[in-house]
């Protein structure tokens, strides 16, 4: 196999990839528990690659827009940590779960501290303590995601945020439950509201590969000004890699090899800190939430480059 380890052609991987994965968009099933993602056809596929200068490479539906999901929960907790640093640690832990993502089986035993950010009780206290912070943490979120995609048309989408609202008994009961220990700080509902909105937004994997770009350049924001320091970007980056793919974050750093968070939308984005960053989307999951042929397809992009953090 070649190797391609130094100024790898980017659009000429992507586009092996793509044909060596042909078969696999249309394995795994879409998300159904939110009945506006479970029309989506498996088969669809699209992946990008954004270097830190913002070039931007892409194969399939690269610049389809599809539903973020906890993808967004990456840039909620960069937002809050350049807002509050460390203090936010005394209020959501940073180990993985080893439970689904929407688990609340450990809450209790944890005294409603949730184990890390991108499971969803740690989302819901990021989000809550963004939306103290900002007074509207949806709308601090698509205002950045528009800012570092450079793509003005990012929006939430209606649909999706009423759909999940309408079936979102278990993120409501998760919420309540914190409240009840102290670890929330706005009215459930408000929170509720925002958080659906969080994952509702809309945009392609162009957007999302260009809108990550601030943690492969190690903090810096796609206009050159600084969104995190040095450090709080590595420990973002840190806890992508322990905690970003659901219970199999594990099978994701032995496969991928890189920081990555994937979406029940079918999204995922991965970090190559100092190289590129990359967003690939096929709404097929597997039994743990992660999209079949983007971790087939990401796991193929550090095998043929090289690019890993190991
Ligand atoms: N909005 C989804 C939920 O809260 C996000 C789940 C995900 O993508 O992991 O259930």
């Amino acid at each position: 196999m070649v190797t391609m380890a130094t100024s790898p052609p980017f659009q000429a991987v992507l586009d092996r990839i793509a044909e060596e994965i042909e078969q696999l968009p249309g394995r795994g099933r879409p998300a159904d528990y939110i009945p506006a993602l479970a029309a989506l056809d498996p088969r669809r596929f699209g992946m990008a690659v954004a270097e830190p200068d913002g070039a931007v490479y892409g194969v399939g539906e690269w610049r389809q827009p599809f539903s973020t999901q906890s993808v967004t929960k990456v840039y909620t907790l960069a937002l809050d940590l350049a807002r509050e640093g460390d203090a936010l640690w005394e209020h959501v832990g940073r180990e993985p779960s080893g439970n689904p993502f929407n688990s609340l089986v450990q809450l209790e035993y944890e005294n409603g501290i949730p184990r890390n950010p991108f499971i969803n009780a740690g989302a819901l206290v990021v989000t809550d303590r963004l939306h103290t912070r900002t007074g509207n943490a949806a709308g601090a979120l698509l205002d950045f995601l528009r800012a570092e995609s450079g793509n003005p048309e990012l929006s939430f989408d209606k649909e999706v945020a009423a759909s999940e609202t309408a079936h979102g008994d278990r993120n409501a009961a998760l919420a309540h439950f914190m409240a009840s220990y102290g670890n929330i700080g706005n009215p459930v509902p408000v929170l509720l509201d925002q958080y659906f909105r969080q994952c509702s937004i809309d945009a392609s994997c162009a957007d999302l590969a260009l809108a990550t770009g601030f943690l492969a350049r190690h903090g810096i924001g796609a206009d050159g000004s600084r969104l995190l320091t040095r450090s709080q970007a590595k420990q973002v980056n840190a806890v992508m890699l322990t905690c970003g793919t659901y219970d199999a974050a594990g099978d994701f750093a032995y496969r991928v090899g890189l920081p990555g968070k994937s979406g029940v939308g079918g999204g995922i984005i991965a970090v190559v800190p100092g190289r590129c960053t990359l967003c690939v989307w096929s709404p097929g999951l597997d039994e743990r939430g992660n999209s079949v042929a983007g971790v087939a397809a990401l796991d193929r992009f550090t095998t043929l480059t090289g690019l890993s953090v190991f």
